[in-house]
């Protein structure tokens, strides 16, 4: 299995570490030829309007909306999550998502960079102790269809708000894995998308 990480922007090399600690082989990707070769695709946290633009400027943006509605199982975390998303709510001008999941996401939901957060969540699917997630600038969903599986909440001043989903091929989570040293996330991808 040959897992790409898109590296046009953001924690692209985090991802590859907490991949390569799983034990596959995963590598940064930026060209058409790479997105076309890979099996499987992560999307990391970053800024989700500065990769859809580098998207569009390299001409991937299509390839990648295409591969991913075709099956490719694909993995977004905070950015994106947003870049995986049917629909935007705060979006910046002109903002486009790759789709895959049938997701509402509100951007910067938890408020601004200083409103950064972890806590402790039961991620179903996930055995053993809770996952420390953390929240930086991050989105949550707002709402989601029927076919959507939601597979981690947090509360945050008094409500339960959805942040980590999944829908066919594609797993979405608000919060960032690749940087607790923890791989049960990405370990979790591997085996229930990947069938590693
Ligand atoms: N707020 C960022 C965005 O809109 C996401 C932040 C992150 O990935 N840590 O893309």
């Amino acid at each position: 299995m040959d897992i790409g990480v898109l590296a046009l922007q953001g924690d692209f090399r985090e991802h590859i570490s907490a991949l390569k600690n799983c034990g596959v082989n995963a590598r940064p990707v930026k060209t058409k030829d790479e997105i076309v070769e890979i099996d499987a695709l992560v999307i990391p946290g970053g800024e989700s309007t500065t990769i859809s633009k580098l998207a569009k400027a390299f001409d991937l943006f299509d390839l990648i909306k295409d591969r991913i509605a075709k099956g490719m199982p694909t993995y977004g975390s905070c950015a994106g999550m947003i870049l995986v998303s049917k629909t935007i709510l705060d979006p910046a001008s002109g903002q486009e998502s790759f789709g895959g999941i049938d997701i509402v996401v509100r951007r910067n939901a938890f408020g601004k960079q200083v409103d950064s957060f972890e806590a402790d969540l039961y991620f179903e699917g996930i055995a053993g102790d809770p996952l420390r997630a953390i929240f930086i600038r991050a989105p949550w969903v707002e709402s989601y269809s029927n076919e959507v599986k939601v597979l981690a909440t947090v509360n945050f001043q008094g409500e339960s708000h959805p942040v980590a989903v999944s829908q066919g091929n594609v797993l979405a989570t608000s919060f960032h894995p690749e940087i607790t040293g923890d791989s049960r996330v990405h370990e979790y991808f591997l085996r229930e998308f990947c069938k590693k």
